[in-house]
C-alpha cells in the first residue's frame, strides 16, 4: 500500500504529468554544474549557498532520493575536485617557479585553498553526485510518483533501494 503524505499545496504538481529524463549522462552532468536539477533543469534547488532544498521544485524529486546516508557520496566528490583542482595547481606552480620554489609560501596557500575549495566545490559535489546517481540508476515513473507523494523508504518496493 502507498501512503500519501502530500500537502494539499503540492496537489497541482503531483497532477502535472511526470517529468521523468531520458537524458544523456554528460547532459545529467552538465545541468548539475550549472546547479541545476539534473532530472530537469530546473533551477532552485538551493535554499542557500550550502543548503539544498529537500526536493526539486520543479519536476519534485526529492534531491535526496529518500535516503539518508545518500551524500556520502557527493563528499567523495567534492574531496577528490579538490585534490584534483590542487594537485595541478601547485605541479604548475613548482613547474614555473622552478628551481627557487617558495615553499613556505606554497604550504600556506595551498592550506588556504583546501579550505576554501571544499567550500566552493561543495554544492556542484551534490548536484554532481545526483547526476551519476541518476545515470547510473535512472529515475523511473513509479519512483517519481513515489518522491512526489513523500513516500518513506519502508512503503514499498522500489528497484532503486
Ligand atoms: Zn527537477
Amino acid at each position: 500500500m502507498v501512503v500519501t503524505k502530500a500537502a494539499p499545496s503540492d496537489a497541482a504538481r503531483i497532477a502535472t504529468p511526470d517529468v521523468v529524463s531520458r537524458v544523456s549522462a554528460s547532459r545529467l552532468i552538465g545541468r548539475a554544474l550549472l546547479l541545476r536539477c539534473p532530472n530537469c533543469g530546473g533551477g532552485k534547488l538551493f535554499a542557500s549557498f550550502f543548503t539544498l532544498k529537500n526536493e526539486c521544485p520543479t519536476c519534485g524529486l526529492r534531491i535526496e532520493r529518500g535516503e539518508s546516508d545518500y551524500f556520502v557520496g557527493a563528499y567523495l566528490f567534492n574531496l577528490i575536485a579538490v585534490e584534483l583542482i590542487l594537485f595541478f595547481c601547485v605541479c604548475g606552480f613548482v613547474f614555473i617557479t622552478w628551481p627557487d620554489v617558495p615553499w613556505d609560501l606554497l604550504t600556506y596557500v595551498t592550506a588556504a585553498l583546501m579550505l576554501a575549495g571544499c567550500l566552493l566545490c561543495y554544492p556542484f559535489a551534490k548536484t554532481t553526485w545526483l547526476a551519476v546517481d541518476l545515470a547510473i540508476r535512472p529515475l523511473s515513473d513509479e519512483e517519481l510518483r513515489w518522491h512526489r507523494a513523500g513516500g518513506d523508504i519502508g512503503d514499498r518496493e522500489l528497484p532503486h533501494v
